[in-house]
C-alpha cells in the first residue's frame, strides 16, 4: 500500500525523478499539509519533451502492428483495475471527494484504456475515386507529441480520458498535473509504468501552471495540446498555440441549464438536480448550475430542491456523504463571494449561502439562490461549488433565450414528458451535448466538448480518437491507365 505521506516524484523518460523544488499537497477535508511532490522546473519540462520527441520520432508507437497497442492498452486497463483501491484512496484523500466517486474515476480511467484499446486497430482511410489515372487514399498519422494538461477536479479520468486515445493513435505525451491534487495520477501512471510501453511514451510532470504549463505549450517540440481547465487559461494557452499554429483541444469551464417544464418528472428533476449540482461539491464543468423552471411550478419546484439540499449529508469523503469539502480555502472563499454578489444583485438566499464555520475543512453549505434574474452575476459566472441558480421563466422561446444567453455552452439539459417540446429544445439548445430528463445521461462513448468559451473540439467517444491524428491524402498518378 501507498504511503500517502511519501515525498511523490516525477515521471520522465521511464524514471521517476525528484527535483530541487518541491510541492505541498493539502487535504481538503481538514486544511492539513498531506504530502510533498517534487515540483517539475522547465529544465524538468525539457527532458520530458526531448523523452516524447525521441519516442515520436522513433515511430516505435506507431510503426508496430496496430494489435501491439491493442495489447498495450488492455494490459493498462487491468494494471489501472488492480490498483483502483489504493488509488481511490489516495485521489479521495488529497481530493476531498468521497471513496466511492474516487474509485469511480479509477474505474472510468481504465474503461477509456479498454474502450479505445478497441479502436486502435480500427483507424482506417478511405480511398477516393479520382477517375482514371489517379489513385488517392488517406491516411491517419498520429500527431507526434501531445502536451496534456490537467484539472484538479477528476484528475484521474480526465487524464485517462486525453491519454488512452493519444497512445491509440500512436502519440508520446507529456502530461501536466494539477497542482492541488497530483497524487493520484501518480498511481496512475505507475500502473500504466507497468506496461512495457517504448521509453519516452508517457511522461508526467506535476509544476506550477504559469511556469511550466506555459513552457510546454509555447514549445514548437509540441504538435498538439490538450487543456481541461478554466477559460482564463485556456485563453492564454490558445496565444501561445497561436505562435506555433499548434492544434489543440479546449475543454473549458461551463454554466449549464436545464430547462425544467411544468409537465416534467418531478423525481426525475430531483434525482438530476441531486446530481447534477452536489455531486464532486458541484466541482464539475458540466454542472447543473442554472435550474430554469416554468413559473407556474416555480415556487413548488424551489421547495423541493431545498427540502432535498437541506437532507444531504455532509462530511469527510472517506465516510461517502452526498457533499464533500471543496478542494481549497481560496475555491470556497471565492464560492461565498458569488454568493454575497447574488444577494446584493437581489436574488435570495433559499438555503445555505455560506460555509460551515464550525468545521475544519473547506465545507460550503448546500446552496439553492432562487429569484435570480438571467443578467445576475449567479447566472453567467461559473461557480464551480455547490450552488444552484433557480430562475423562472414563461414560455419555451422565453426558456431558450435565457438557457442559450451566457458565454459558455458545455451541455444542456430538458425535462418535459413531451417529446416535441424536448425535440424542439435539443434543436436549439447552444451546447455540446443535451440530456433529456436525466443529467449526466452518456458515458465515455459519447462525444464532449463545448461551443462558445466552452471550448472546441471533442473528448470520449470514438469522434475523440479524430482529435489524436491528422489526415494525409496521398493521391497517385498511375500510367497507362
Ligand atoms: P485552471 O485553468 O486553473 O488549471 C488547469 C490546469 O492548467 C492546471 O494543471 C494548471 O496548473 C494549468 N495552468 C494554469 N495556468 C497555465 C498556463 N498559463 N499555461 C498552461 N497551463 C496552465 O483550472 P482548474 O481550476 O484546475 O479547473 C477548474 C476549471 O476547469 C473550471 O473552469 C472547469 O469548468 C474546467 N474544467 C473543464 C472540463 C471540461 O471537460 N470541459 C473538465 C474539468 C474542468
Amino acid at each position: 500500500m501507498t504511503n500517502i505521506n511519501a515525498h511523490w516524484l516525477n515521471y520522465i523518460d521511464g524514471e521517476w525523478v525528484d527535483s530541487a523544488n518541491q510541492l505541498k499537497v493539502h487535504q481538503p477535508a481538514t486544511g492539513e499539509p498531506l504530502a510533498t511532490i517534487a515540483q517539475a522546473s522547465v529544465v524538468d519540462a525539457q527532458r520530458a519533451l526531448d523523452a516524447a520527441r525521441r519516442c515520436a520520432d522513433s515511430n516505435e508507437l506507431n510503426r508496430v502492428r496496430p494489435a501491439q497497442r491493442v495489447t498495450w492498452l488492455l494490459q493498462i486497463a487491468a494494471e489501472i483495475r488492480a490498483v483502483a483501491e489504493e488509488g481511490a484512496w489516495v485521489l479521495c484523500k488529497e481530493n476531498g471527494k468521497s471513496l466511492n466517486d474516487a474509485r469511480d474515476e479509477f474505474t472510468e480511467a481504465a474503461r477509456y484504456f479498454e474502450y479505445y484499446a478497441g479502436m486502435a486497430d480500427k483507424i482506417e482511410g478511405t480511398s477516393i475515386p479520382l477517375g482514371n489515372g489517379y489513385m488517392d487514399f488517406t491516411q491517419y498519422d498520429p500527431m507526434g507529441v501531445s502536451a496534456q494538461i490537467v484539472p484538479w477536479n477528476f484528475p484521474v479520468s480526465i487524464c485517462a480520458r486525453s491519454l488512452a486515445p493519444a497512445l491509440a493513435a500512436g502519440n508520446a505525451v507529456v502530461i501536466k498535473s494539477p497542482e492541488l491534487s497530483p497524487l493520484g495520477m501518480c498511481v496512475l501512471i505507475r500502473a500504466i509504468a507497468k506496461v512495457g510501453l517504448p521509453k519516452g511514451a508517457v511522461n508526467l510532470i506535476c509544476g506550477r501552471g504559469r511556469e511550466v504549463g506555459s513552457y510546454l505549450v509555447s514549445s514548437k517540440q509540441v504538435d498538439q495540446i490538450v487543456f481541461t481547465g478554466s477559460v482564463p487559461t485556456g485563453q492564454s494557452i490558445l496565444h501561445a498555440a497561436a505562435e506555433n499554429a499548434t492544434p489543440s483541444v479546449m475543454e473549458l469551464g461551463g454554466k449549464s441549464a436545464a430547462l425544467v417544464f411544468a409537465d416534467a418528472d418531478r423525481q426525475q428533476v430531483l434525482s438530476s438536480v441531486k446530481s447534477g449540482i452536489f455531486f464532486n461539491a458541484g466541482q464539475v464543468c458540466s454542472a447543473l448550475s442554472r435550474l430554469l423552471v416554468q413559473r407556474e411550478i416555480y415556487d413548488e419546484i424551489v421547495d423541493l430542491v431545498v427540502n432535498m439540499a437541506e437532507g444531504l449529508s455532509v462530511d469527510i469523503g472517506e465516510h461517502n456523504p452526498d457533499l464533500t469539502p471543496v478542494i481549497s480555502a481560496g475555491q470556497l472563499a471565492g464560492i461565498e463571494q458569488l454568493c454575497r454578489t447574488a444577494v446584493e444583485e437581489g436574488a435570495v438566499i433559499a438555503t445555505g449561502g455560506e460555509s460551515f464555520n464550525d468545521r475544519a475543512g473547506h465545507f460550503m453549505r448546500p446552496t439553492v439562490i432562487r429569484d435570480v434574474s438571467p443578467q445576475m452575476s449567479i447566472a453567467q459566472d461559473e461557480v464551480f461549488g455547490p450552488v444552484l441558480a433557480v430562475i423562472p421563466f414563461d414560455s419555451e422561446e422565453d426558456a431558450l433565450a435565457i438557457a442559450n444567453g451566457t458565454e459558455f455552452g458545455l451541455v444542456a439539459g430538458v425535462f418535459t414528458q413531451d417529446i416535441s417540446c424536448a425535440m424542439r429544445c435539443t434543436r436549439r439548445l447552444k451546447a455540446g451535448q443535451v440530456f433529456v430528463n436525466e443529467w449526466y445521461a452518456g458515458g465515455i462513448e459519447t462525444p464532449f466538448g463545448g461551443v462558445g468559451l466552452s471550448g472546441f473540439g471533442r473528448e470520449k467517444g470514438q469522434e475523440a480518437l479524430y482529435s489524436y491524428v491528422r489526415t494525409k491524402n496521398v493521391a497517385i498518378r498511375v500510367t497507362g491507365e
